[in-house]
């Protein structure tokens, strides 16, 4: 059977952030993109967008607070949509769901049950912003459509299979142990799909690949043959590279220092690790890369804070490459790593000796997919437009095939 006679796999895919739902809804097989969107209410009034190909954005300002008012509106808007969305929901075959943690029990997506809600939500305390959002999502999807089976894909799970060594960190083996504090690593839905992508740009099966996820949140991940030998995140998405806002590591003498002599709880350390440093707090200025590269011929504070992002990169990379013993390519993705000619420019200077090269001219004219470095080097460097989307799409279609040919081999 050719894709073009396979029935069509209609795909919800929701995205929940902090104060954010992103949703796309795909034709899983042919993995086409019918509709895209989401809303925000970060700031008041919250706003909506909806993108269906070739008619112009929906764009409106909407009354809510929370993620399951989010989802009732996103599903009341597919009702009222002006094409014919197969959203009447007998035509949509699944809701799939992007949930940032799954911890050690979720290796790969999975069919969402009370069970599996219930371990979603145990792992609250790991990822508050996110864990509790998906589910309340989750549970909207099952109030307003009963009928459509959801599916769980994790940030977490590609990292399952990283070595012991580079999982458990060196603390008292009581912490590791009992309290299962360990490097878990995110992002794993962008690496999956750029671990894949790159393969396809290559055209070779097995790689070294180190892929750069620049965005908000940030991290550089080893992969050898499809697997992640290791990653910069660990316990917490506070881990590794200098991001917007948030550090990225730092000696945790400093932490007991402030507690001691300046007073802080945990909660101000939070804040000020997650909202208050990283390019913010080194500039003064901003968390987003352009109004940093906007200030740097003047500001001493974002040239600085620039030059700290591009080291940090550029020494991860470095670590990432002695993991695997050598680099078959570089990948930039995130919304830094798409767009940023110059943190690519400054992150790849001096990596000439791991064969990785950038092209300058091609750099700076890039739109992704494309490559920046060179054809015949030894290592390749490659910008992809990440789609965790896409990937979590691709999953839900993989266990409803296979809860099919199970049903068939049962029957
Ligand atoms: P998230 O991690 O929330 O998914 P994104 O991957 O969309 O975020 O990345 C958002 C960041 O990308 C912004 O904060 C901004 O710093 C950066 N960014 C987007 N476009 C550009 C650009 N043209 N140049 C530099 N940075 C950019």
């Amino acid at each position: 059977m050719t894709e073009a006679d396979r029935a069509p796999m209609h795909v919800l895919v929701c995205n929940a952030g902090s104060s954010s739902l992103k949703f796309s809804l795909f034709e899983a097989c042919s993995e086409t993109q019918l509709v895209d969107g989401g809303i925000d209410w970060q700031a008041q009034p919250a706003r909506m967008v909806m993108r269906v190909a070739g008619l112009p954005d929906v764009r409106a300002e909407v009354s809510l607070q929370s993620h399951g008012e989010a989802m009732a509106r996103i599903i009341h808007s597919f009702s009222a949509s002006p094409i014919e969305l197969p959203t009447h929901f007998e035509k949509l075959h699944a809701v799939g769901h992007r949930v940032v943690h799954g911890g050690d029990k979720f290796t790969c997506a999975v069919r969402i049950t009370p069970e599996v809600k219930q371990a979603i939500g145990g792992l609250a305390e790991l990822a508050p912003l996110h864990n509790p959002a998906s589910l309340e999502v989750i549970e909207k999807v099952e109030e307003v459509i009963p009928q459509a089976p959801q599916f769980a894909a994790f940030d977490t799970a590609f990292h399952t299979s990283m070595p012991e060594y580079a999982k458990v960190y060196p603390v008292p083996r009581s912490w590791t142990r009992d309290l299962n504090i360990h490097r878990f690593g995110f992002h794993g839905l962008s690496i999956a799909y750029c671990a894949r992508r790159a393969i396809e740009m290559l055209g070779k099966k097995n790689a070294r690949l180190i892929i750069a996820h620049l965005g908000n949140g940030a991290s550089i991940t080893a992969v050898c043959n499809g697997t992640c030998i290791d990653t910069s995140m660990g316990f917490t998405p506070l881990d590794g590279l200098m991001m917007g806002t948030r550090s990225g590591t730092i000696d945790p003498g400093i932490i007991m220092f402030l507690q001691r002599h300046r007073g802080m709880d945990a909660d101000s350390l939070d804040h000020a690790l997650n909202f208050e440093s990283g390019l913010l707090g080194v500039s003064g200025l901003s968390g987003d890369m352009r109004a940093i590269v906007e200030a740097m011929p003047t500001n001493p504070d974002a040239k600085l804070a620039f030059d700290i992002y591009a080291h940090r990169v550029r020494q991860t990379i470095g670590s990432m490459a002695a993991v695997l013993g050598g680099v078959d390519a570089l990948i930039f993705t995130g919304g830094i790593g798409e767009n940023s000619a110059p943190v690519r420019q400054a992150a790849c200077k001096g990596l000439d000796f791991l064969g990785l090269q950038i092209d300058r001219a091609a750099n700076e004219a890039c739109k992704p997919d494309s490559e920046v470095g060179y054809a015949d080097a030894r290592g390749r460097i490659l910008v992809i437009a990440t789609r965790e989307d896409l990937t979590v799409a691709r999953e839900v279609r993989k266990l409803m095939e296979q809860e099919a040919s199970n049903a068939v081999a049962r029957a």
